[in-house]
Order: C-alpha cells, then sequence, then structure tokens
C-alpha cells in the first residue's frame, strides 16, 4: 500500500500496487491492477513495540550466554603456544659442545632471501677459515618464508616458535648474532623444559629441515657414470 500527501492541498491520497502482466502474445505489456488483501496485523507491531518484544528477545539470548564456558582467550594471561612448523623468529643453531654458532658464512641465506633483509659480515680468521663478525636479519622486512632455513647447508638457522616480539624500540627488530643464538638458547633447546615440540631444536630438524642426508643418496636402480678407471 503506498500513500501520497499532496503539499498543496494537504490530502492524502491511498493507491494499491500495479503489476504489469504481458500479454499472451508476449509482444506487448497490458497494465493490470491487482488488489492486494490488507494484512490484517497492524497490532502486531503496535504489541510488539508496547512490550519491548525485540528488546527483550536480544536480552534473553545475552543472558543465556551468561551460563556458557566463554570461549574467549584472556590474552596475553592465556597465551597461545604456537603449532609445530609454525614460522616464528629466528634463531642462529648453536653447537651443543663448543656453544659457538653453526653458521660459517657462506652466505647463502642471504643470497636466496627475498626480501634481502639478511646482512652477514665476515673477515679472514688466523688460520685463514672464515670468521661471521656479525649476522643480522631486519625481522619487519622478513616474509617467514623459511627459504633461508632451506637453503643452509649447515642447518645453522632455524624459525622458532616465538611469535610474541612487538616492541617500541626499533633497535629490537634488527636481530644481531647474539640476539638470533640467544633466541635458540631460549625457544629451542630442551633445558628451557618447554613440552611444545614445537619449540625443540631436535624435533625441528628431524620434521621440517630438508634437504636431509637421505635425500642425496643414490638408490640401488640408478644408473651411475663412474668414469673410465686410470690405467
Ligand atoms: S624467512 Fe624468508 S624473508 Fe625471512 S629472512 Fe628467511 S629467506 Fe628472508
Ligand atoms: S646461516 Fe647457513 S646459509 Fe646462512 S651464512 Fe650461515 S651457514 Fe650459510
Amino acid at each position: 500500500m503506498l500513500i501520497y500527501f499532496n503539499m498543496e492541498d494537504g490530502q492524502t491520497s491511498i493507491t494499491t500496487p500495479v503489476e504489469l502482466q504481458a500479454s499472451p502474445a508476449g509482444m506487448q505489456a497490458s497494465p493490470k491492477i491487482v488488489k492486494r488483501a490488507e494484512p490484517d496485523i497492524w497490532w502486531k507491531g503496535f504489541l510488539k513495540r508496547i512490550f519491548f518484544v525485540e528488546i527483550l528477545k536480544g536480552m534473553s539470548l545475552t543472558m543465556s550466554y551468561m551460563f556458557k564456558k566463554p570461549v574467549t582467550r584472556q590474552y596475553p594471561k592465556e597465551k597461545r603456544e604456537s603449532q609445530p612448523g609454525f614460522r616464528g623468529m629466528h634463531a642462529l643453531v648453536r653447537k651443543p659442545l663448543t656453544r659457538r654458532a653453526r653458521c660459517v658464512g657462506c652466505g647463502l641465506c642471504a643470497a636466496v632471501c627475498p626480501s634481502k633483509c639478511i646482512t652477514i659480515y665476515t673477515s679472514e680468521g688466523k688460520t685463514h677459515e672464515k670468521v661471521v663478525d656479525r649476522y643480522e636479519i631486519e625481522i619487519l622486512r622478513c616474509l617467514f618464508c623459511g627459504l633461508c632455513v632451506e637453503a643452509c647447508p649447515f642447518q645453522a638457522i632455524v624459525l622458532t616458535g616465538h611469535y610474541e616480539y612487538a616492541d617500541a624500540s626499533k633497535a629490537s627488530f634488527r636481530l644481531t648474532k647474539e640476539m638470533l643464538m640467544d633466541n635458540w638458547d631460549k625457544y629451542m633447546t630442551e633445558e628451557t623444559g618447554i613440552i611444545n615440540p614445537a619449540r625443540n631444536g631436535k624435533y625441528y630438524f628431524n620434521n621440517f629441515w630438508a634437504p636431509r642426508k637421505n635425500h642425496f643418496e643414490t638408490s640401488a636402480n640408478q644408473a651411475v657414470f663412474k668414469g673410465k678407471k686410470a690405467q
């Protein structure tokens, strides 16, 4: 039902909707006036408004949730442990005996990094070995793709399960070699007592590190070129 108000004479008029139906031939549309039955339910809406039915419905729904177990996690009081394989903050692996970094400064991780956020500074040692003076990762540029881990031939860098590193200081997002080795101690060693296997160095390497030694073994059926033997 449509109600029109005439601005000139102040009269109101009520009209019924008009439906256009196509002629049987489908060529020309002929107007046909359809009078719809006026539903006699105006008083229902009126009663609903009087007795605040919709508000009471909403309140009852809210009240019903007051007696159910809450699903909201009270972070940061209730922390969520990361799942195995989660790609969190980096760590440089320590050798268990010497406690020094396994990294030899080959630079493969920096070369493969798509966001170029790894910087390695090396120098020559006393016995002409390569010494890693500085190893830095700008973590805010990192994509956490894990390519640095995959590329490292010495299992020297890992992504830990640690994800809480929000900070107001810019310097804390430039991870130095020392910070990265501390991350190994804190998040990836069994001495931490953390039960979650995602934060265990051995578990990490056994499950997620690749390529592994057996990936390079020659299968028994594979033809191998052995070259000519010297006479
Ligand atoms: S996870 Fe990816 S983006 Fe981040 S440092 Fe490693 S290679 Fe670079
Ligand atoms: S972390 Fe691995 S790939 Fe990167 S420089 Fe060290 S040894 Fe090479």
